[in-house]
């Protein structure tokens, strides 16, 4: 600390705690970078970046009460600085304790492409409109991400913006528009692969869940190591810190397609994937799909949830979610016979 004592000038001074703070954070030495931060607040109470640091230690330390309050005073001395106020909401929200982001591709990501293939890659994700999902413990800073593919790069800038660590990819079934990998005929020939769950398998050393009777095909087309796919049962429970994934089996689109329910206090949550869309179902026209399994999975299964349960669909065709209700009333929950349904999706 050399420099701060031959630093006379105050300005230097309090840059100079202010660098120190944040240089001990990037290390991991907390206790250092808050008793950096109060020098600083200490020199210059009227400065706003004083108490960003010390809000940023606080973060960092998970004592969000704290870091409230600092990011609150830093914010009343620079009152348009967007950086603060990001701060502050990811801090409020971690304190709620539930992380939630509905990622849609141009909008979120998928944004910069660094070549021409991934303009390409880009292009088509725009077309397709998939939604990708992060979820998880605002206070433990853990996510999983579901359904990613198209930019996993894109994907973990956001996760890392909002300091959350991802900690596990979620599958809501096969198609590689969930998943990436190898595209379908004709794009194959093409020799593109979209980026997805093999790169957060490899790189990023986190775990695939994905239903047993769509694993295998992920596995094989996506040349995921073994040893990283989590095959799940239907009604498969896991954790990410304190939040809890319900997993329900919906076979009709795959033989393995799986919606994700999430207790909230407020309005549980359902992530359909491909299962329910806004006012229809995913397609039944494919090689793998089963119209008599999907009647169950709509009629039987998704039909008996709650009506308050907002439903968040896995691609943007007509808005962000709908409800269970909603789709009881005008969507495909509307009760309907077996065999009415059958005849209306005979293939
Ligand atoms: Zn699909």
């Amino acid at each position: 600390m050399d420099a701060l004592k031959a630093a006379g000038n105050e300005a230097v001074r309090q840059a100079l705690h202010s660098n120190c703070s944040f240089a001990h954070l990037k290390l991991g030495q907390l206790s250092e970078a808050l008793d950096e931060a109060n020098k600083c607040v200490s020199a210059k109470p009227e400065w706003s970046k004083g108490y960003f640091r010390s809000a940023e230690v606080y973060f960092a330390m998970r004592d969000y009460a704290a870091a409230e309050k600092s990011y609150e005073k830093s914010l009343s001395l620079s009152l348009d600085d967007q950086t603060i106020k990001k701060r502050l909401s990811l801090t409020r929200e971690a304190l709620d304790g539930f992380y939630f982001r509905q990622l849609l591709p141009g909008r979120d990501f998928c944004l910069t492409p660094s070549d021409i293939i991934e303009r390409q890659i880009f292009s088509s994700a725009k077309q397709m409109q998939n939604f990708v999902y992060l979820v998880g413990d605002a206070k433990t800073r853990e996510a999983v991400v579901v359904d990613a593919a198209w930019d996993v790069k894109g994907i973990r800038a956001i996760a890392a913006q909002d300091s959350m660590k991802l900690v596990g990819s979620v599958v809501t079934h096969y198609h590689f528009d969930h998943t990436g990998g190898t595209p379908p005929p004709p794009f194959d020939a093409l020799g593109i692969k979209v980026p997805g769950v093999r790169e957060l398998a490899v790189e990023d050393n986190v775990p695939v869940y994905i239903n047993k009777f769509d694993a295998e095909t992920v596995q094989i087309s996506n040349d995921v190591p073994s040893s990283a796919i989590a095959k799940l049962e239907d009604s498969a429970i896991i954790s990410v810190g304190s939040i809890k994934l319900h997993f329900i089996h919906t076979p009709g689109h795959t033989p393995g397609s799986q919606c994700i329910l999430i207790p909230r206090p407020s309005q549980d949550l359902l992530l359909s994937g491909d299962t329910l869309f806004i006012g229809s179902c995913g397609r039944l026209d494919l090689p793998d799909c089963d119209a008599k399994a999907m009647f169950t999975s709509l009629q039987k299964k998704l039909a008996s949830l709650p009506d308050s349960t907002r439903v968040y669909p896995g691609h943007d065709y007509g808005g962000p979610y709908t409800t269970i209700a909603d789709e009881r009333r005008k969507g495909f929950l509307r009760p309907i016979s077996e065999r009415d349904w059958l005849q209306q999706h005979r293939m």
